[in-house]
């Protein structure tokens, strides 16, 4: 099977309505793999789907369809419920939303950098167009991107190569994430820029490595520590709370503080 962008959240897939009988086929799933936490994350989140999804009035923006909603749809998973995250019409996720305003700032004090960008978000492409060639992808698993079966923790890209790289939620699929941040600070250039977004408890301080790779394919679970780990390859990482764009528009995009912070991180 080809393996393509378009599998990636936000890839302009629309997110189809729950239904009573879905939210029943995947209780039982969950209960027949005993995995009491997502059962009752599931019910509580899908429920509040079911409730939610008839409603009309926009209380919601989407700046990447650009399109005012009366919901975005929640997620969970074992861990956690993902309140407000899904546009139902074009699958971006709150970081995106988010990263969009954070992208268009750092582009404007930037004369035609050269851009990568791991595992690309079909979602950002119009951002990047004017860039032409110097804006580039690469992938370990997606085939369609500019170089398939980069491994970020051994890339075959020069020393100094780039001016900005992108890479949301990658690391924690990484079994050595050191390696791998390291790597990205050795392809850009100095005083480069490296914008990573990374999943995690962000009230948290301490980082959770599991024993086993988890349901999700990842290695641990962030905790604010990432911080310091960051810093041994970057002069400087500072946060940023995605949730404060919510108020650069007339609704909010659904981005609930401290559950998407995105690290800038200069060479
Ligand atoms: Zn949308």
């Amino acid at each position: 099977m080809t393996v393509t962008t378009k599998t990636n959240p936000g890839a302009f897939q629309s997110f189809p309505k729950t239904t009573l009988r879905k939210i029943l086929s995947k209780t039982y799933a969950r209960l027949r793999q005993g995995d009491v936490p997502a059962v009752i994350n599931g019910l509580v989140a899908d429920s509040s789907n079911w409730l939610i999804q008839s409603q009309k009035k926009p209380r919601y923006y989407c700046n990447l369809c650009e399109r005012q909603l009366p919901y975005f749809v929640h997620l969970s998973n074992r861990l956690r419920i993902k309140w407000h995250s899904v546009c139902p019409n074009c699958n971006s996720r709150p970081r995106h939303r988010g990263l969009k305003v954070l992208y268009q700032a750092v582009l404007q004090d930037l004369d035609k950098p050269e851009v990568i960008h791991f595992a690309p978000e079909p979602v950002f492409y119009p951002l990047f167009r004017h860039l032409e060639k110097s804006y580039q992808t690469t992938d370990y698993i997606l085939e369609d991107v500019d170089f398939p079966k980069e491994d970020i923790q051994a890339l075959s890209f020069a020393t100094e190569s780039f001016d900005m790289a992108l890479c949301n939620h990658v690391i924690e699929h990484v079994p050595e994430d050191d390696k791998a941040i390291a790597e990205v600070a050795r392809i850009l250039k100095k005083q480069g820029l490296a914008i990573f977004t990374i999943p995690g408890n962000w009230r948290r301080n301490k980082t959770i490595t599991f024993k086993d790779l988890s349901f999700n394919g990842h290695f641990r679970d962030y905790g604010m520590d990432v911080v310091n780990l960051l810093s041994r390859s970057f002069s400087s990482v500072e946060i940023k709370d995605l949730a404060d764009y919510n108020h650069d528009y007339q609704f909010p995009l659904g981005i609930l503080e401290k559950t998407n912070l995105a690290f800038i991180c200069r060479k």
